[in-house]
């Protein structure tokens, strides 16, 4: 008998892939030109020349055994060090390289969080709308996903369920912000509000809840928007990065946990953490991209096609009559679906061979995601279709 919730993660295509694979199947009938896929959130700009001139030369340069070698599990200690004194510089904090753990991708940070941190019948909240797959990494490790919806004037936290959500078995709290799908960046006084009620449940439980902030987008933003570093307003954060997109590298999978040195008993968070990355089989993330990413630590790739997109769609949208929440950062808009039946909206959009995500699946029905990373030329292809399409609903 095989385990058969795996059985079903490993059958199941995510609402996502099934639209990406429908683009596919149209592309081959209607020519890839006529189909306007805004399914996937696959980054669309290349890597910096920094990156590939960082693997050629660790490549050409470095003693191969050792390159290709097993690092120390929680990653280089030189790599780690480095990775450190940047974050030290860009946020005034005081990380050693002892407080990083070096992952495959924010996915697998979250999942070393997530298992190190929770026992069974242990629940996570997250906040609507929100990244799917954290039910899954939620479940696997033997908590529950308690799901805060969303305030959908602004897509800030909804405080007065969230408060009343958490109890005894919270463990955790999850966040994600630039926010994947909504684009908003959580404002400063969001992130002390809940650092707030953090401290108070906290102290009234009598043990912390842990902080996990998943921030693979915190390179992207736009306008000069600020997302605050959560450490600095609460101490018992861990930090969940990745280069996947702010380098356009996420098949190189790479990333780290960043555990907060200030924070109570953190070198047996750390253990936690790095036990987490034993048992799920995770330790020594790549070795050439670890010191790829420790070169490459400040540069991202060219983010102002995303701004430009970002721009001409959002106006767009909005001058053909849709509501949207500014987003602060991110490659994604969370327009209200022109119908309340996501869903509906979506196929009707699928027959213009417009690819849009139902948000149901975000925790944010009457809303579709649409991933704009995609090269310009096809936003602007698209918006006469998503005007064609709005003037079904005049
Ligand atoms: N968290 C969020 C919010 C994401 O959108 C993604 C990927 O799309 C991930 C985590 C996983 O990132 P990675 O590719 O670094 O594992």
């Amino acid at each position: 008998m095989l385990n058969e919730k795996m059985v079903g993660l490993g059958t199941a295509r995510s609402v996502i892939r099934e639209l990406f694979e429908y683009g596919r199947q149209r592309a081959a009938v209607v020519g890839a030109e006529n189909v306007y896929d805004f399914s996937l959130g696959n980054p669309s700009v290349p890597a910096p020349d920094s990156v590939n001139e960082s693997a050629i030369r660790w490549l050409r340069g470095a003693d191969p055994v050792l390159l290709h070698g097993y690092t120390s599990a929680a990653g280089d200690p030189a790599v780690k060090k480095t990775l450190a004194d940047a974050l030290n510089a860009r946020f005034g904090m005081d990380y050693t390289g002892d407080d990083l753990y070096c992952t495959v991708g924010a996915a697998a940070a979250l999942c070393c969080c997530l298992n190190g941190l929770c026992n069974p019948g242990d629940e996570v909240v997250v906040f609507a709308p929100y990244f799917p797959e954290y039910k899954v990494f939620i479940e696997k490790a033997g908590a529950s996903m308690v799901l805060i919806p969303p305030q959908i004037e602004d897509f800030q936290i909804n405080f007065e369920a969230f408060e009343k959500a958490v109890n005894p078995r919270t463990k955790a709290v999850l966040v994600n912000s630039p926010n994947n799908p909504s684009g908003v960046v959580y404002s400063e006084e969001t992130i002390r509000r809940l650092a707030q009620v953090l401290e108070a449940k906290s102290a009234e439980f009598g043990s912390p809840i842990y902080l996990i902030a998943d921030e693979p987008y915190r390179e992207i933003v736009f306008d000069g928007a600020v997302v605050p570093y959560i450490p600095k307003y609460y101490k018992n954060t861990l930090v969940c990065y990745s280069w996947s997109k702010s380098l356009s590298i996420p098949g190189e999978r790479i990333g780290y946990v960043a555990v907060t040195p200030s924070m109570a008993e953190s070198e047996l968070v750390f253990a936690a953490v790095a036990g987490a990355g034993r048992a799920l089989g995770y330790v020594n993330a790549s070795s050439l991209f670890q010191r790829v990413a420790a070169d490459c630590v400040n540069d991202t790739s060219d983010l102002s096609v995303y701004a430009e997109n970002r721009r001409l769609l959002l106006d767009g949208l909005r001058d053909m009559g849709f509501t949207c929440v500014e987003p602060g950062g991110t490659f994604y808009l969370f327009p209200r679906s022109l119908e309340p039946d996501d869903f509906a909206f979506s196929e009707r959009a699928k027959a213009h061979d417009l690819l849009v995500v139902p948000g149901a699946g975000f925790g944010a029905p009457g809303h579709v995601r649409i991933a704009y990373c995609v090269p310009t030329e096809r936003i602007k292809r698209a918006l006469p279709v998503f005007e064609a399409l709005a003037k079904e609903y005049r």
